[in-house]
């Protein structure tokens, strides 16, 4: 992109005042957010991070780095693509011990208390969703968690992690499959398993999905989608897995 003369395009649209902030929405490892941010004086950037994904891509570390730069960040699934929003019941009833916020509340708790994040986006599909994030958003200032939220996040990831079969955050980036199977559906299918104690309901939906869906078995390893998942997944191999376990 370097090579290409991306910079000198933004700086001119810059000085032109067509834009006002150079930002770049970042999905990879983190050696390449440091390669990214350290390579033009941006006036933000967007990274996906949530109480789960401490360590994962950018991560804290990245969080961390733009700090120490000075450059303002955007929080991308804080609710992890409304997977914290309904957590398995273990972790409903730790949080109930300490508060009476809900999941998605507690989850968005932890990125609005970051000092260096200005804006935390989180999809939402009714007003009472709405409703719910501003209440947090409104009460939530930097700096802000306490013991029990810092233990109950400990407590989550832990939980999390020895459930969860895969990490897909079913962002349908690598979706169309060319055979047209729809990844995220089978790998949601085979994590809700899992997550949800859901067996027996997970694989009579994969039953479901088979009559009208392509079935993992159809892959022609083409490799189309694993360069484009930005969660770096083994899609191939990890649909054999799915298949196998659901079917
Ligand atoms: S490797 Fe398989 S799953 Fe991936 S795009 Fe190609 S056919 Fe679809
Ligand atoms: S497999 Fe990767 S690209 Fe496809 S939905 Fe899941 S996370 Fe996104």
């Amino acid at each position: 992109m370097v090579d290409l003369g991306v910079f000198d395009f933004l700086n001119d649209i810059k000085e032109k005042g067509l834009v006002k902030n150079i930002g770049f929405s970042f999905h990879d490892e983190y050696s390449a957010f440091e390669e990214i941010i350290k390579s033009y004086p941006w006036d933000f950037c967007q990274i996906q991070l949530n109480y789960l994904d401490i360590n994962y891509q950018a991560g804290m570390k990245g969080y961390n780095l733009a700090k120490d730069m000075g450059i303002p960040m955007v929080i991308m699934e804080p609710v992890k693509g409304g997977r914290l929003a309904n957590p398995p019941e273990e972790i409903k009833n730790s949080l109930k011990e300490f508060t009476d916020l809900s999941p998605a509340q507690e989850a968005l708790k932890f990125p609005l208390s970051l000092d260096n994040v200005m804006v935390v986006l989180s999809g939402m599909n009714d007003i009472d969703q709405v409703r719910e994030n501003l209440e947090i958003a409104s009460e939530v200032s930097y700096n802000s968690l306490t013991k029990e939220d810092e233990s109950f996040y400990e407590n989550a990831r832990k939980i999390y992690k020895s459930r969860e079969q895969i990490g897909c955050t079913a962002c349908e980036y690598c979706l169309p499959c060319t055979v047209e199977i729809n990844i995220p559906k089978v790998f949601g299918l085979w994590n809700k398993a899992y997550l949800y104690d859901e067996e027996e309901k997970s694989k009579t939906d994969y039953q479901e999905y088979l009559k009208d869906g392509v079935s993992p078995t159809e892959c022609i390893e083409c490799g189309k989608c694993e360069g484009i998942c930005p969660q770096n997944l083994e899609i191939i191999e990890d649909l054999k897995e799915a298949n196998e376990y659901l079917a």
